[in-house]
């Protein structure tokens, strides 16, 4: 006996008759997930984590244009410490117009849907951990370390007086 193959557009046909029969349909499949999810939590956990990975994946690589590095100075070694930076630090206007929120309430994963829900929007960029550091701690003080640095030699230490 052969199978019949389901097609993408069979399968979104079904799936349209169904919801138009059962008009409750959103809350008794929101009642079904959460006593999966209740009955299989640590599936739900890795499957969570193996979604928001891919995730997190995708944007990363598309940022780095496939490079998957730093693009100050080239790390890649390790994805976990990569991040997405906003070029030009709109990084508010940016989560209040994707409708975000703030960084607590959000996560990582809704915004990386949303870019890519969106179609990637422009103005980001991939950095690692130290150098998405160094950005912020430059663009509060207003200057390099080393010219901080030069700043606090040239003047003379009463502390040794
Ligand atoms: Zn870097």
């Amino acid at each position: 006996m052969s199978k019949s193959i389901v097609t993408p557009e069979k399968r979104k046909e079904y799936s349209d008759r169904h919801k138009e029969s059962n008009p409750d349909w959103k809350e008794k499949h929101a009642v079904l997930n959460k006593r999966w999810i209740t009955n299989n939590r640590e599936r739900y956990n890795q499957l969570k984590a193996e979604y928001r990975f891919k995730l997190k994946v995708d944007a990363i690589s598309h940022y780095s244009g496939g490079t998957m590095q730093c693009a100050i100075c080239g790390f890649g070694a390790d994805l976990d410490a990569l991040c997405l930076d906003h070029i030009n630090d709109d990084g508010a206007e940016h989560r209040k117009a994707l409708k975000c929120g703030g960084r607590g309430n959000s996560g990582g994963t809704t915004i990386y849907e949303r870019f890519k829900a969106l179609g990637w929007l422009p103005g980001l960029q991939v950095l690692c951990a130290n150098c998405n550091t160094i950005k912020a701690i430059r663009l509060r003080r207003g200057s390099t370390a080393a010219a901080q640095y030069e700043i606090i030699k040239a003047k003379p230490d009463r502390s040794r007086k």
